[in-house]
């Protein structure tokens, strides 16, 4: 079933792009290596008391190891990293430079949230990773740019090697090892910040801010430090980690935040630049860290946004004490 939804959503696209007189290439679907990876459904069976369930594709042994049912292939030793939670529905054998992965999906029925009683801002960038609204900081790792001068070595060993032959089939291994060592980093770097967000610091409610990471990226200059820190998986995360413990993610939409006085409200005259680190209002001489000052203003939001108003300029400037003074006396 996985199958065919795969080549349907492939030919799809590909009448999709026919069509589109912008598309550059048509590109039709073309065969991929069986090898990439496997999916498979989990039947339903029926129990005896008539209750139908879908068969758990993990046998627990008591052994350090458990064991996965695939089809056609028997039982393969596996190290199991959390329990399952709901109903498995669709297993994914995925073959990676450093070994299988398997993805089990599962269905979790839906459940109530909590009542918030705490709640934080969050400002993503890439001279600090986070900054909450509370004023603390994680720093950005930049997985990438650490292990770029190594991945570029490797880069240039497989380019001086002779197409098909076994030593740049070895190189091409290595590069893909350590692509995906970088690939890993950063997951559990995301994964950890997002838990710690709802758990460590204890918030009930995250919000960030709505980014557009692929028209980020088409900025040259950035595009690199923009990619590394990877905050549209940073959000799915926290979206993710937000549904499964009952707690709240929103995202607020992220225009001016950083250009706005999040103590008067004024919008900045002048574009703040991005080596500038302070955020300086002429209006009320607040002086702020810019990502403080950003993470407040989309507190602040969110925080209307719950309350039914909209967020644009006008609500600012009728918010604002000195322009009413200018305008009623
Ligand atoms: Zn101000």
């Amino acid at each position: 079933m996985s199958t065919i939804k795969r080549v349907n959503a492939a030919h799809q696209n590909f009448f999709g792009r026919c069509k589109d007189p912008k598309a550059k290439k048509k590109g039709s679907p073309k065969f991929k290596r069986s090898v990439r990876s496997v999916t498979w459904n989990l039947r339903k069976h029926k129990l005896k008391t008539g209750e139908r369930v879908r068969q758990n594709p993990i046998r627990g042994t008591g052994a350090r190891l458990n064991r996965l049912k695939v089809p056609k292939l028997g039982e393969v030793k596996i190290r199991q990293h959390r329990p399952l939670i709901g109903d498995p529905k669709e297993v994914t054998l995925k073959k990676t430079a450093r070994g299988w992965y398997c993805f089990i999906v599962c269905e979790v029925p839906d459940t109530l949230r909590c009542v918030p009683k705490s709640a934080c801002g969050v400002d993503v960038g890439t001279h600090d990773f986070l900054t909450t609204s509370d004023g603390e900081t994680t720093p950005n790792p930049r997985f990438y740019r650490t292990a770029e001068r190594k991945l570029a070595k490797l880069q240039r060993v497989l380019s001086r090697r002779q197409r098909g032959s076994n030593r740049w089939y070895k190189a091409r291994v290595a590069l893909a090892k350590q692509s995906d060592i970088v690939a890993c980093q950063r997951l559990d770097f995301i994964a950890k910040t997002a838990y710690s967000l709802f758990h460590h610091k204890g918030f009930d409610a995250v919000v960030a801010e709505k980014l557009k990471p692929s028209n980020m990226i088409k900025n040259r200059y950035l595009a690199k430090s923009i990619s590394d820190a990877a905050w549209g998986m940073f959000f799915d995360w926290c979206d993710w980690v937000a549904k499964r413990d009952r707690k709240h993610f929103h995202q607020v939409p992220s225009h001016q935040t950083s250009q706005t006085c999040s103590q008067c409200c004024q919008k900045s005259k002048v574009k703040l630049g991005l080596a500038q680190r302070v955020f300086h209002c002429p209006s009320c001489g607040l002086k702020l860290d810019r990502d403080h000052n950003a993470a407040l203003n989309i507190l602040h939001r969110a925080a209307c946004a719950l309350r039914g108003e909209v967020w644009d300029t006008i609500l600012y400037e009728t918010r604002n004490p000195l322009l009413q003074q200018a305008c009623w006396g």
